[in-house]
């Protein structure tokens, strides 16, 4: 089984479109979504242009603040803080990577934890980790609902995660512990990689290594959740060999059009899940 994450995705969107209108009714508001992108990295300029747009057809206000490459940390630092203030902007987002001279460490730490979008806030990861509720990562948070769809009851399923990045493996594993999941981390210095993710009822791969992953190196019946997206002389790629995977995989996300369209998805979510407890 192919999981559609273009089409699950999209029914999200549609499910939080109808939750803005509801809010508009109840608050005579809606959210606000703040988008801050610094340089000219032409993958980050696609990722801003889409995250606006989406937010844009389902009824968020959103708005990019672009600063040139050669901006200084004080000018971002006071801009957030700005926002931070700002009773409009319910989410906050400034787009990685980030040029040289800008500590990512403090930017992070200057977004108030109940305006970060993307769950990088020592607060927020601080709350996933100790079971409690805040703003997840939109990439874990999207691999979780895929996985849902194919897989009602996680309790005592064996995970192998492949990536420990405090953007996708690390909060991937708190998602999973909270369901019961038994979770192996694994990395660059995993010793027998293979082995480890024979053993696993789940495999989630966010490596950056095109086509890692391969057919005797997953169990049969396993689902198998690709995150990686590799550029290569043959377009996009996953960090999972597709074509082997998928002939043992239970059920397997595609890249393109696996996990990239939930990331989004979870990212609107998020900015409405802060309009909603701001205006609780
Ligand atoms: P990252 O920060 O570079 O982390 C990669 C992780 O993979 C590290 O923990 C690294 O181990 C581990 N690793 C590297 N080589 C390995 C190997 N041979 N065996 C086992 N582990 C290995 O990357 P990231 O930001 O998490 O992103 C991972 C992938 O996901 C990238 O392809 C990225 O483009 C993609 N991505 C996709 C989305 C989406 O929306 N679909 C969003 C974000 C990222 P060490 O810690 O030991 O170095």
């Amino acid at each position: 089984m192919i999981i559609d994450g273009k089409k699950i995705a999209e029914e999200l969107r549609e499910e939080l479109k109808k939750k803005i209108i509801e809010l508009k009714a109840t608050y005579k508001s809606v959210p606000g979504l703040t988008v801050i992108l610094i340089g000219e990295d032409p993958a980050s300029k696609i990722y801003v242009k889409n995250k606006q747009k989406y937010a844009k057809d389902i009824g968020i206000n959103s708005e990019i603040i672009k600063y040139q490459e050669s901006v200084d940390e004080k000018t971002v630092l006071d801009k957030i803080s700005k926002l931070n203030n700002d009773k409009k902007i319910s989410g906050i987002l400034v787009q990685l990577p980030l040029p040289k001279q800008i500590n990512k460490k403090k930017i992070i730490d200057a977004i108030l934890p109940e305006k970060d979008v993307d769950g990088f806030h020592p607060v927020n990861v601080g709350n996933l980790s100790s079971g409690y509720e805040g703003k997840v990562p939109c990439t874990p948070l999207g691999c979780y609902l895929l996985l849902r769809k194919v897989e009602k009851d996680l309790k005592g399923k064996h995970a192998v995660i492949i990536g420990r990045s405090n953007l996708n493996g690390k909060p991937m594993a708190q998602l999973l512990l909270k369901e019961n999941c038994t979770v192996t981390i694994t990395h660059s210095k995993t010793k027998d990689l293979k082995n480890e993710c024979k053993r696993a009822d789940i495999i989630i791969a966010a490596v950056g290594q095109p086509k890692l992953v391969k057919g005797d190196w997953v169990k049969k019946g396993a689902v198998v959740i690709d995150v990686g997206i590799n550029k290569t002389a043959n377009g996009l790629e996953g960090d999972v060999d597709f074509e082997e995977v998928s002939k043992v995989a239970k059920a397997i996300t595609p890249v393109p059009g696996g996990v990239g369209p939930m990331t989004i998805a979870c990212l609107l979510s998020n900015t409405i899940e802060c309009f909603k407890r701001a205006n609780s």
